[in-house]
């Protein structure tokens, strides 16, 4: 995309720094996106590979947009900490722990730059332009690789006191599980219902069920799905749990806050129609009946794009309140 943005028009540098792509945009105030691009994540020990590719990439547009720029914010596949200042941690990117991304970058950019947490970001970008536009109170659930979370009360992100606050997938679903999760603890939401859960269930069940056709197949959450929509029981089957836990991770949830929406987002979202029964049974069983009742579980509708768009919402905020 490379509309011109309107004489004057503020735009944002967003960056979505995740494990294996870093892709950035230029958004404006009402959300649209003016330049895009995606490239790998470089990999490396130290974190001025990071830096660098994040330089670059924003160099490309100073030229064209730089006078327009008015911040940049980083999405990280991590926890920041309290000044959005610090990446405490980043399982994905481990080069980052513990470095002053900010600091360094505002030293790059000559721009006000902010730090979020990836799923924060991509619950702000559903509140903003998505399947959340107009509500308060959301959580949104980003089913990938792992499980990740946000939360949004009254209208703000909601970070916690530490900053790990909606860490959803790290809820535990199954105390009796002895499947270890990166996290350190075994039964975690993740080990149940991200894509690398189907692939690790469907693995394990693979014996029971003689005539699957995923025996002839390398297993992707993808190839288990496609299976499943042909009527394979052992993908039906696997789906069928993916649900049930999702739908109890989130009676969770619905117990605890009470949303008006939870978002449902990420690449295992894409076998919603082989577990969404599954999972709107549990709540309908697990959480208060009133609110089971009255909450809406959605879709997501702004893609890849959500956190990069939450990303650039919360840097005008910010811009705004200053
Ligand atoms: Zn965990």
């Amino acid at each position: 995309m490379s509309d011109k943005p309107g004489e004057g028009q503020k735009l944002v540098f967003a960056a979505d720094l995740g494990g294996t792509y870093l892709r950035v945009a230029l958004v404006d105030e009402s959300g649209k996106i003016h330049h895009q691009a995606k490239q790998r994540t470089p990999k490396g020990d130290s974190p001025d590979y990071v830096v660098d590719a994040l330089a670059s990439a924003a160099e490309r547009w100073r030229s064209e947009d730089g006078r327009r720029i008015a911040a940049a914010s980083i999405m990280v596949p991590g926890t920041v900490d309290n000044e959005n200042a610090v990446v405490v941690q980043a399982p994905n990117l481990p080069a980052l722990a513990g470095f002053p991304l900010k600091a360094v970058l505002e030293e790059r950019f000559s721009w006000p730059v902010l730090l979020e947490n990836d799923a924060n970001a991509a619950a702000v970008g559903e509140m903003w332009m998505g399947a959340a536009r107009g509500c308060r109170d959301v959580v949104s659930v980003t089913l990938g690789t792992g499980v990740g979370g946000g939360v949004i009360l009254d209208g703000e992100l909601w970070r916690g006191a530490h900053g790990s606050a909606g860490e959803i997938g790290h809820s535990t679903v199954d105390p009796f599980s002895n499947l270890k999760c990166k996290c350190g603890n075994t039964g975690c939401l993740e080990m149940f219902a991200s894509a690398t859960a189907i692939v690790r269930m469907t693995r394990e069940d693979l014996p029971h069920f003689a005539k699957s056709v995923l025996h002839r197949e390398e297993l992707t959450a993808e190839r288990v799905y496609d299976a499943g929509r042909g009527g394979d029981e052992l993908a039906l089957s696997v789906f069928k749990r993916f649900g049930v836990y999702l739908g109890i991770g989130l009676a969770n949830l619905i117990n605890i806050i009470d949303p008006e929406i939870i978002v449902i987002a990420g690449g295992a979202v894409n076998g919603w129609d082989l577990f969404a029964r599954d999972m709107q049974r549990e709540v309908a069983e697990r959480a208060v009946r009133v609110t089971a009742q009255q909450v809406k579980i959605a879709v997501a509708e702004c893609g890849d794009n959500a956190g990069l768009l939450g990303a650039a919402r919360l840097a005008f905020d910010k811009l705004a309140g200053e």
